[in-house]
């Protein structure tokens, strides 16, 4: 399985890796709109970075495809 999950900035070409648990984490604390994932930002850019693919807590998958 898979340990970590890749996060991809929005404007630039950085990509992350991010613990498993952490988002996992962020997802648990975040009662807001299950629709959008866990964001992090850009280390380099500040924008916020989205999951290359991840299927959240509540069974709901996200891809970067599906908004670029
Ligand atoms: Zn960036």
């Amino acid at each position: 399985m898979k340990q970590s999950v890749s996060y991809v900035c929005l404007v630039g070409h950085e990509k992350e890796d991010i613990p498993i648990n952490v988002v996992r984490d962020f997802d648990l604390m975040d009662d807001g709109d299950p629709t959008t994932p866990s964001m992090f930002s850009c280390e380099k850019c500040g924008v916020e970075m989205y999951p290359e693919y991840y299927k959240g807590i509540h069974g709901i998958e996200y891809k970067i495809s599906d908004i670029r």
